[in-house]
């Protein structure tokens, strides 16, 4: 069954009583014990919870994996996923990482013994000359931000294996509706759902994907014993935002094209990267290994002081964190989403004052565009 029916499918079974076609929110912390030492299988909202079990075996079912877990925030999901570890392991890491990962590697878990190396992960030959004898794990974004590198998935997951590394991607910016990484050789998935699986900008979530039971039974036992779960509201948004998932992007990446193609060709703007253009470096392996190339473009204009007039000059287009949902926003990286990480690095991965990231909604491409003309020249 193709990922758009699965999608849609969600919850549609779990009501047998009545047959109602979205799954109920099961709105309780605790459930009834029918006899000494028996369980309906629900005991308690931390343990389990039928709105947020429908959720994770959703995405499990969507990722080709053994079990799903949905936590409050994506933060909290990678943070369930530490929690694996102890203290003197160390990972590897994609450089181009989301500020608030890059800040609770290395200014929380720092704290607790774990070390992360910054690698750029499209380079095997980088990621392998930073594996050392205490590395346990790869943790790579499928798709980076804002910069828009695509990871060699099968090609990292040939080098964990072979020095016995466990593969974590994050594939927020893909989703499985065009990436995954389960299939590709990777371990474990991370989202956060909040960003286009929910894909409405009013819900917060992460969730968590794995292949293998024994390391699902692992990833259960912290999910409980830490708590940060998903509340069963939280859980039905975003069951309910992921039922259109295929035709949500389809669209965003209909006008993503149309948008970055447009700004390839306005005399303002000097770089625009976005994957989907054939002069992008990771076009190519892109077109082989993914189902489609995201929605996120991140551009740069010739000038910094055109960095606020189009931030604030936009109409349609909100200057906002966050990204994935219907709603076109528009982010300055340097100042906003990537101010934790370090200006050297930043300088490094092209993070600079000139550059700009749209994550591009479902309105329509034209008016988008006619948007950001009137912001450019205005
Ligand atoms: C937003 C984001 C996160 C963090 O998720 P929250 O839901 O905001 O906690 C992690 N990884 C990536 C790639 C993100 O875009």
């Amino acid at each position: 069954m193709k990922i758009t029916t699965q999608a849609v499918q969600i919850g549609l079974e779990w009501d047998t009583r009545t047959g109602s076609v979205s799954v109920p929110i099961y709105q309780t912390a605790t459930f009834r014990h029918p006899g000494l030492g028996q369980s309906t299988g629900f005991d308690y909202t931390r343990s389990g919870n039928p709105t947020r079990q429908t959720l994770e075996d959703g995405i499990a079912r969507l990722d080709g994996g053994v079990r799903g877990f949905a936590y409050s925030t994506g933060m909290a999901a990678i943070t369930g996923l530490l929690m694996l570890f102890n203290a003197g392991d160390h990972f590897v890491v994609t450089e181009d990482l989301y500020g608030g990962t890059c800040r609770l590697f290395d200014k929380v878990f720092n704290q607790f013994g774990l070390t992360f190396t910054y690698v750029d992960t499209t380079d095997l030959a980088a990621v392998e000359a930073a594996i050392r004898p205490e590395t346990r794990a790869l943790f790579v974004e499928t798709l980076t931000n804002p910069l828009l590198k695509f990871a060699d998935l099968p090609a990292l997951a040939g080098l964990a294996k072979s020095r016995g590394l466990l593969l974590i991607a994050d594939n927020t910016f893909l989703t499985p509706y065009l990436l995954r990484p389960l299939d590709q050789g990777a371990d474990i998935t991370v989202y956060s759902a909040t960003k286009y699986l929910a894909g409405h900008n009013d819900t917060l979530g992460g969730l968590v994907v794995a292949k293998d039971p024994a390391l699902a039974e692992r990833i259960y036992f912290y999910q409980n014993s830490v708590g940060a779960v998903l509340a069963p509201q939280d859980s039905w948004l975003i069951i309910r935002g992921m039922k259109t998932l295929g035709v949500r992007l389809d669209r965003h990446q209909e006008n993503a094209l149309k948008i970055a193609t447009w700004l390839n060709s306005h005399p303002r703007i000097t770089t625009v990267h976005y994957p989907g253009l054939e002069e992008h470096p990771d076009h190519e392996l892109m077109k082989q290994q993914s189902g489609g190339f995201g929605a996120m473009i991140a551009f740069e204009v010739d000038n910094h002081a055109l960095v606020e007039q189009v931030l604030l000059k936009t109409e349609l287009i909100s200057f906002a964190e966050s990204l994935g949902g219907v709603e076109t926003l528009m982010t300055f990286p340097e100042v906003q989403t990537h101010a934790d990480i370090p200006p050297e690095l930043r300088a490094r991965l092209g993070i600079n004052n000139v550059l700009l990231r749209l994550s591009v909604g479902i309105e329509d491409a034209d008016d988008l565009i006619e948007d950001l003309r009137q912001a450019l020249e205005g």
